[in-house]
């Protein structure tokens, strides 16, 4: 390739500033080695580091201004200690010759996978065998995505969560972006206040693999019983595989009659894999823990079964989720203690949420989401969501996410984070009142 062509391409990336290289791109290369060309067809490197960017700048021009983060989805609140007390005795413990372990069984311990079939599924004929321990959600989609290949066909909910379709973008499952920024080969499934944001299935062609997240990240809609047995059926009938996201499951209330897993729903063990996380119940995003569910009754075209290729996966790609991390895990759904010590966590930011929602219908905008789900979804008619996202920094210093970075269907949308600590959310909320006002 012509230098220039490839000076070209390489511009086409926005790198965040902490990984920007010293070496200006277009730079005579040592190498021959050409860039993969599904990397060049990923649009705008990933949301958040856009949204860092943007931050540091608003931080320059604003040097005094506190600017409070309710946009990327990390916890803040600290661990509960019952949990990090487990994992600091187990660490002490290895640097001893009893209590020192090194490689532990790549899908997990037994312990750990044991407490999740029974804790987190209950009644739902959940195998510990079934259970995959990972590193959390975000990696298990693509080692997912690894295990379908190149070739499959793909359905998400739009908006989405990113990883679903980056990593298919990167597998080479999609051709490339339009000027909406839908990729080619992919199934946009249109999840809108118009249609309870659930798609209306007769319309969706059939695809080997959906993405489905509920609750759902970012419009915070938790789908329903009834959604989701047209799912499982809608992917029976076609022979498809529903991945099943629920990263925000400890959101959903007790009293609500919306499932937490997709195994709630009859015929869903022959056609669904569930993946889920730690990270937003426990506050594990930096420790890092989640698991995958491949139930045994899941089986290729050929009749073969799916959960050796993935296990298989695991082996060869990952090696184990970290013990540490693992007995963090146990301590958090282990024990009555613990699991009320998580709740306790996840209490905190669904009343953050509950003050945002309250706040933007106080204002008499339309908002979606945060009763059940961590995220609230608000709509701004007739605008375009960086254009809302910049001016709502500008005038407030509260940083949001624009709905268009989840997918085409979020234009004219704006997610905001209940994820901060009580202080700052009052405080976001009392700037928003001022502005929108
Ligand atoms: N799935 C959804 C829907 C998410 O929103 C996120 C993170 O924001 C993830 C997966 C990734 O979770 P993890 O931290 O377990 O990788």
């Amino acid at each position: 390739m012509p230098t220039n062509m490839i000076s070209k391409v390489l511009e086409k990336v926005v790198l965040p500033p902490d990984v920007a290289p010293r070496v200006k791109a277009g730079a005579a290369s040592r190498t021959s080695v050409l860039r993969n060309p599904n990397m060049q067809k990923l649009q705008k490197g990933y949301l958040f580091p856009e949204i860092n960017r943007k931050r540091e700048a608003h931080q320059k021009k604003y040097p005094e201004a506190k600017v409070i983060s309710l946009g990327i989805g990390d916890t803040t609140e600290p661990i509960p200690r019952i949990i990090t007390s487990a994992m600091a005795e187990y660490a002490l413990a290895l640097s001893t010759p009893e209590g020192y372990q090194g490689y532990g069984p790549e899908p997990g311990q037994k312990t750990l996978r044991k407490a999740i079939a029974e804790k987190v599924y209950p009644n739902m004929g959940i195998r510990d065998t079934e259970v995959f321990i990972s590193d959390g959600a975000q990696c298990d989609i693509a080692r997912l995505q690894m295990l379908f290949g190149r070739d499959v066909t793909i359905a998400v909910q739009d908006p989405t969560f990113p990883g679903y379709v980056d990593n298919g973008v990167i597998m080479g499952q999609t051709g490339d972006a339009d000027e909406s920024g839908r990729y080619g080969r992919i199934e946009y499934m249109r999840c809108a206040p118009e249609n309870a944001f659930f798609p209306d299935l007769s319309l969706v062609p059939r695809t080997d693999v959906i993405f489905f997240c509920s609750p759902n990240n970012p419009t915070g809609h938790v789908a329903s019983r009834e959604q989701l047995q047209q799912l499982v059926d809608f992917a029976r009938r076609n022979g498809s595989i529903v991945v099943f996201d629920t990263a925000y499951a400890a959101y959903v209330s007790e009293s609500s009659p919306s499932p937490r897993s997709i195994y709630e729903i009859p015929g869903s063990r022959e056609v669904a894999i569930e993946i889920s996380s730690f990270s937003k119940s426990a506050g594990f995003t930096g420790v890092r823990l989640g698991w995958a569910v491949v139930p045994d009754e899941l089986l290729y075209a050929d009749g073969s079964h799916v959960a050796p290729d993935f296990d298989r996966i695991v082996c060869t790609c990952f090696n184990g989720a970290s013990s540490l991390a693992q007995v963090g895990g146990l301590a958090c759904i282990g024990s009555e203690e613990g699991a009320e010590a998580v709740r306790k966590v996840v209490r905190v930011y669904k009343e953050n949420a509950r003050l945002l929602v309250e706040t933007f219908e106080s204002l008499g905008k339309e908002v979606y989401g945060g009763v059940d789900s961590p995220y609230v979804w608000v709509r701004f008619p007739g605008r375009r969501s960086w254009e809302v996202f910049g001016e709502i920094l500008e005038k407030t210093h509260v940083i949001t996410v624009p709905g268009s970075g989840f997918g085409p269907g979020g234009e004219g949308f704006v997610r905001v984070s209940g994820f901060n600590n009580r202080d700052r959310v009052v405080e976001a909320c009392a700037r928003l009142r001022n502005f929108l006002a």
